[in-house]
């Protein structure tokens, strides 16, 4: 069984470097806003690949650009001056448009099929190589024994999602965000409509005995018990060996407009169980261990998506909410970091620390760094709490001036 890679999603610098940290093989990321996460300006500049292709280099790490919004008429020309800056910087591109497909050929770059294409059969994947795209991304309605038969039937390297938030209409195409509010998931700017809780009302007129209309129906219902139109996320921990069986090449973590915590967990997680599959280690009690771990950042109710066949009512989200079992409130910020020593001088601005707290730092270069609070000093006194307004040293793993500072909670 060979290796899968797994693919992490940044969104920012801090994220990157959380999925460098943690063991991610290869990190796909956008660029302004010609990529599905258009909207949520966490995106790169242009002036920021050198940097993410020096971060990657000193890991080993592969970087995707995602550049898979549809793109229009007028925008064909800035998309060409896009692929050729980045050309230098980035192992493939990720695309979903076939002029755009074409000029990433044109350039003789690696070209990534996105989701977005909705590739779900061999027919489909063998024109695809015929057009000299060198890994496609299945469509997410894809089942996972499709996806084994059209990774034999066409050799081809494949991947797919493995964790994160899907869609009700799985593989992109959605009109929804676009009818309610003019923004288009098309083009990455998806306000995600799906996910709130619906009213249905009567608009017709109830009538008087002689059949005239007298006042608006105000009948109105909940539609329960769910969340109708919310998809549960995806989560593929119980089964990597049988997707490592089927052959996957790319274990993509979808989340690019998450948090750095939620990048660095996921990442953590899937590390350890693609490694347990080949150490003969993945039991059910590794599972276990790893959801409770993946349950601790932004999650809705788990599912596993439509590896196992088309999901019915029961694969809809329960709640509008995350489900997270920890929380992160904010402490303050690193005002000074003394590296011989290891210790880090943090300005308390809000939430109090203590001797025994799970604590992390992020920072654009430090990343995430989780650790538990051994000792608070301050002027040669040990306090037992450092207050709101108050600064306090304690011993950190390395981090930087300005990075924050979070109080990890655990929630029941
Ligand atoms: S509205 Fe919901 S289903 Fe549609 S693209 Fe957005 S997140 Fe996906």
């Amino acid at each position: 069984m060979t290796r899968p890679e797994i693919l992490a999603p940044a969104g920012d610098f801090t994220c990157l470097q959380a999925a460098l940290d943690s063991g991610a093989d290869a990190v796909y990321f956008g660029l302004g806003t010609l990529n599905m996460r258009a909207r949520s300006g966490i995106n790169f500049k242009v002036e920021d690949l050198s940097e993410i292709r020096r971060r990657c280099d000193e890991k080993g790490v592969k970087a995707y650009l995602a550049l898979n919004a549809i793109a229009f008429e007028g925008e064909l020309d800035p998309i060409e001056k896009l692929i050729v800056a980045a050309k230098p910087y980035v192992d493939a591109f990720i695309v979903a448009d076939w002029g755009v497909i074409g000029l990433c050929r044109k350039h003789g770059c690696t070209v990534h099929v996105s989701t977005q294409m909705s590739t779900s059969n061999s027919a489909a994947v063998e024109f695809l190589k015929s057009q000299g795209v060198e890994r496609v991304v299945l469509a997410r309605e894809c089942t996972l024994e499709e996806v084994a038969e059209i990774i034999e039937k066409t050799g081809m390297e494949i991947e797919t999602f493995v964790h994160g938030a899907q869609c009700v209409a799985e593989s992109g195409r959605c009109l929804m965000s676009h009818e309610a509010f003019g923004k288009s998931a098309c083009r990455g700017e998806c306000r995600q409509p799906c996910r709130r809780r619906f009213l249905v009302q009567a608009v017709d007129l109830y009538e008087d005995d002689e059949g005239r209309p007298i006042h608006q129906s105000d009948t109105r219902f909940i539609v329960e018990p769910h969340t109708v139109l919310s998809a549960r996320d995806l989560c593929s921990l119980g089964f990597v060996d049988k997707l490592m069986a089927a052959g996957i090449a790319s274990f993509k973590i979808e989340g690019r407009a998450r948090n750095a915590e939620y990048v660095k967990t996921t990442v953590e997680c899937y590390r350890r169980a693609v490694e347990a599959v080949l150490a003969g280690r993945y039991t059910p009690e590794l599972v276990e261990e790893l959801t409770r771990e993946v349950k601790k950042v932004f999650h809705r109710e788990f599912g596993p998506g439509m590896y196992y066949g088309r999901p019915g009512h029961d694969q809809f989200a329960d709640s509008e909410d995350s489900l997270a079992t920890t929380v992160k409130r904010h402490v303050g910020i690193v005002i000074d970091y003394f590296t011989k020593a290891g210790i880090a001088q943090v300005k308390i601005q809000d939430h109090p620390l203590k001797v025994g707290d799970l604590v992390q730092i992020h920072g654009q270069t430090t990343g995430v760094k989780e650790f538990t609070v051994t000792e608070l000093k301050r002027d040669g006194e040990t306090p037992a709490v450092a207050e709101k307004g108050t600064w306090v040293t304690l011993p950190a793993p390395r981090c930087r001036v300005g990075d924050k500072v979070f109080y990890i909670e655990t929630r029941n």
